[in-house]
């Protein structure tokens, strides 16, 4: 095995908002900039030291740890040197996140859709959603701190749609109790109860409130500026290195070949978005791919400020309305300010965004979930977003797509059932068609009855 194979602890990681340009010590509990309040990221201030190795090199370097035997190098961490270097493996928290699969979408879907395409299911991480990405990150970098300050108790808290919230209090439960204790807030009666099941089940402490998600992203932001504790939202930048790797690892996928490629990413508080961006600014600059892919941001029309921003070039806060994508219905994206210096920055000429309707959502789903691809309703909103952009010329069908399902579609049974039963309510706006249905038949405990109803034929 190669000498680099395992990393060595290096680089100088500090917090630099993206706004005064400031720089911060990345062992202090900030979330952002103490002088603007702006957002900030984790920077490495010699990361320019990655480049004395050729792009060939790094590629051959992570793909080697994809083979690794050594656990802690398997998952995300097996692009250590992009997401902390200064974190030493010993404290590496890894729960079997970062490789998900890619599947090729079958003739009839890729036909429904408009183009051929493939679907990246994050929905196959520990807590099933991608942000077990972004947990891996900031749980180890907590433990380590946790370790060299001695600390006790520490508080780790989350405002979530769900998912944040499983994902934080399974990362956390791995964690001695007598070092930390976590505590998620959720709005009531907006989570889906196998959402719910998932903190309660890792023993968190969990909090609802009335409300939407950015009821208790207010008050949590207000509490990690208060009072002393970890906050486990994607506004924590130690999260968004950690879901890097979800470029990090399509690019590897597809053999570091970048070429037309497009990926298409439903927007919620836009962490995933920016992470996805950044990650692939890395690996362009360091020469491991030779061009940026083209990124399309899919929203619902019942909470879209995003594509609202690139339609009008104006950014405004919008009030939702209810969503099946429920995961990404939020009206005050947190890290919006990230993605607007990203889109300049870098995507300006290949960047997308698209909304689509609560039905086109379900269909997307539910139309997915029947050609092979166990999509949560975000991964619909994806597969929807993808099929709008295509009709309406927005982008080439020629590329190459990766379509982001972002969680399991257990988690959103739910609203399959709802569309099954037609019960949703009507703030939805959402028109249901009889031949994506199904339901269960009763019949008697009879083979030939049974083989009767099924119209068989006896051998
Ligand atoms: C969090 C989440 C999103 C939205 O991601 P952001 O980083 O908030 O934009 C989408 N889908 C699922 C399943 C999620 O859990
Ligand atoms: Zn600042």
């Amino acid at each position: 095995m190669a000498v680099d194979y395992i990393p060595e602890v290096a680089g100088n990681l500090v917090y630099r908002c993206i706004n005064c340009g400031r720089i911060y010590d990345i062992y202090e509990f900030i979330y952002t900039c103490p002088k603007c309040g702006s957002l900030l990221k984790v920077e490495d201030t010699k990361f320019d030291r990655l480049k004395a190795r050729s792009g060939r090199k790094w590629a051959e370097i992570f793909d080697a740890r994809k083979m690794a035997t050594h656990l802690e190098l398997s998952g995300i961490f097996r692009f250590h040197e992009l997401i902390l270097p200064m974190l030493p493996i010993e404290d590496i928290i890894y729960l079997g996140e970062g490789q998900t699969p890619i599947v090729k979408a079958n003739q009839e879907l890729s036909a429904w859709v408009g183009a051929g395409f493939l679907v990246k299911n994050d929905g196959l991480s520990p807590s099933a959603s991608f942000k077990d990405r972004g947990m891996a990150s900031a749980i180890s970098f907590l433990n380590h701190i946790i370790r060299i300050k001695d600390l006790e108790c520490v508080l780790g808290i989350c405002a979530s749609t769900g998912d944040t919230s499983a994902a934080a209090s399974l990362y956390l439960s791995y964690l001695p109790k007598s070092k930390v204790k976590s505590v998620v807030l959720l709005p009531k009666g907006k989570v889906t109860p196998q959402q719910l099941s998932q903190p309660l089940g890792s023993g968190a402490n969990v909090i609802e409130i009335p409300g939407v998600f950015d009821d208790c992203m207010r008050i949590v932001e207000e509490l990690a500026r208060d009072y002393n504790v970890f906050l486990l939202n994607s506004k924590n930048p130690v999260r968004i290195v950690g879901q890097k790797s979800y470029a990090y690892e399509i690019a590897q996928q597809l053999d570091w070949d970048t070429t037309n490629l497009t990926v298409v990413v439903p927007i919620g508080n836009a962490g995933n978005i920016t992470a996805i961006m950044e990650g692939f600014v890395d690996l362009y600059e360091l020469h491991i791919i030779d061009n940026l892919p083209t990124i399309l941001g899919v929203q619902s029309h019942h909470a879209d400020p995003i594509v609202r921003w690139r339609d009008t070039g104006k950014y405004e806060p919008v009030k939702v309305s209810p969503s099946v994508a429920q995961a990404s219905m939020i009206g005050d994206p947190v890290s919006f300010p990230k993605v607007k210096q990203l889109v300049e920055g870098y995507f300006s000429d290949r960047f997308y965004t698209i909304s689509v309707t609560e039905t086109e959502i379900m269909e997307g789903m539910l139309t997915a979930n029947r050609h092979g691809h166990p999509v949560c309703t975000q991964g619909g909103e994806s597969v929807a977003g993808l099929r709008r952009a295509i009709n309406a010329g927005m982008i080439n069908k020629t590329k190459r797509f990766v379509v982001d399902s972002t969680s399991q579609q257990l988690k959103f049974a739910t609203f399959q059932q709802m569309y099954f039963n037609n019960s949703f309510d009507s703030a939805y706006g959402i028109k249901t068609k009889d031949e994506l249905k199904n339901r269960p038949i009763s019949m008697e405990a009879d083979p030939s009855t049974i083989a009767k109803k099924l119209g068989l034929k006896r051998k």
